[in-house]
């Protein structure tokens, strides 16, 4: 009938739960802390918690437990629906990191579901926005594949692809594509090209060009999602340092905003400096307080847009931004219709290549 003291809390911070917790599964099975570095939204992150712990119903987990009368894929691909094929071998999941890789976001292609887990480890650490869009594509197939099972509506590949796009959070999108193409050099196109933004989404590409005697040609190229120029500009200014002359010909766009603009799905701003499209990123990112500095660069007239995607992309890819850079030394210029005389035609051959291709 003593008064015994009772363990409650190690000095090291864990409660007597996660201690038995611990003691009962072990840590390594646990071991999930890097999915916070992707700050996926709750619903997602609950979704990818509860793959992780091979939680979710699909039908083989309900079919284990008989309570479903099939395991097979509600999408007809003839196979076992089990998580690795709902994150890797789905031919829907499929068909939608196609679109996405249409529009320029190539997507891991794992093997097995461990090879999954590892590449996606892989991104959270080095390319955290990529990982993002593959864990909301997989999460947006889900809920696809849960509409058709249920009997309701459900999206085109196309449209969950633009789903995905239009989710992640805004201050969070910038997919360092080359970074990625290095680490997985299997499964991609060999050049990058130019893409196509979803539908009814702009693309922005910007460029700067230097010389020696410190003069800048910004160069601007905006297309619609058809490949088809809507504007594109050249302006002639004294600069002599490459990355703020790259920032200043992505800010040239505030000058080309139309009003219809604004009701545009997004916009997809790409330039071949990293420097500015890092600069840009966290410009962009309430959360840096850069934005609010008095003699910063000004992003604010990109906030109307409903959602703004930074792409760093190959020099190759940026050919059309970079002509009208070089263009813009001999002089300021608008361009609005590829068929008016005004254009050179090398400029219009560039633009129509990379429509036609895409
Ligand atoms: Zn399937």
């Amino acid at each position: 009938m003593k008064d015994v003291p009772e363990l409650a809390r190690l000095n090291r911070g864990k409660s007597v739960t996660a201690l038995a917790y611990e003691a009962k599964i072990g840590e390594g099975n646990y071991n999930i802390g890097w999915l916070r570095l992707l700050r996926l939204h709750p619903r997602e992150r609950f979704f990818w918690w509860r793959m992780m712990r091979d939680a979710i119903p699909t039908n083989e987990w309900l079919a284990r437990r008989n309570l479903a009368d099939t395991d097979q894929c509600p999408w007809g691909c003839g196979m076992e629906e089990n998580r690795a094929h709902c994150t890797i071998h789905c031919m829907k999941l499929k068909q939608v990191t196609a679109c996405l890789a249409e529009w320029g976001f190539y997507m891991p292609e794992p093997n097995s579901f461990e090879d999954m887990i590892c590449s996606l480890k892989g991104l959270a650490r080095d390319n955290p926005s990529l990982g993002r869009i593959f864990c909301y594509t997989v999460y947006q197939t889900w809920r696809a594949r849960n509409a058709l099972k249920h009997g309701r509506s459900f999206g085109t590949p196309k449209v969950i692809a633009a789903t995905v796009l239009s989710q992640i959070p805004k201050s969070f999108c910038m997919p360092q594509m080359e970074q990625w193409c290095i680490n997985q050099p299997i499964g991609l196109p060999t050049n990058h090209l130019w893409c196509t933004p979803p539908p009814n989404w702009l693309k922005v590409n910007f460029d700067a060009a230097l010389t020696s005697s410190n003069r800048a040609g910004l160069g601007l190229v905006v297309r619609d999602d058809m490949g088809r120029l809507v504007v594109a500009s050249g302006r002639f200014i004294e600069h002599w340092d490459p990355i703020q002359a790259e920032l200043k010909a992505a800010l040239a766009f505030a000058e080309l905003i139309d009003d219809w603009m604004y009701d545009r799905e997004g916009l997809i701003v790409e330039g071949d400096s990293s420097e500015a499209v890092k600069w840009l990123q966290e410009i962009y990112q309430p959360a840096s307080g850069l934005h609010r500095m008095v003699d910063g660069p000004d992003l604010s007239f990109l906030s109307k847009f409903r959602q703004v995607i930074f792409q760093h992309i190959p020099r190759l890819s940026n050919r059309p931004a970079d002509f009208c850079a070089k263009h813009a030394l001999l002089g300021d210029f608008i361009w609005l219709d590829v068929t008016s005389s005004l254009i050179p035609l090398t400029f219009v051959e560039l633009v129509t290549e990379e429509s036609d291709r895409a």
